[in-house]
């Protein structure tokens, strides 16, 4: 499956799209965000979220901030 994005990084075109479970903070702060959209580039290797992702993660993380903390760290899913 050959996408049209192009890589930031080397310009060629096919830059794939995959979707990851990653935990960001630390300690009491940790949140995991599941189902996040990475790409990534089958030229040169690279892999990156994109500034529209990050400002979406952000924004995740400061909805989980304004939550009571518990114990264990939630999933929140991206989208
Ligand atoms: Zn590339």
């Amino acid at each position: 499956m050959k996408s049209k994005i192009t890589c930031d990084c080397c310009g060629e075109t096919g830059v794939m799209l995959k979707h990851i479970t990653r935990s960001f903070g630390k300690g009491d702060q940790v949140v995991v965000i599941d189902g996040i959209p990475l790409q990534v580039c089958p030229h040169c290797g690279e892999s990156y979220f994109t500034a529209d992702t990050l400002q979406e993660i952000e924004r995740l993380r400061m909805h989980r901030a304004g939550l009571t903390a518990r114990s264990m760290a939630p999933v929140l899913s991206y989208a």
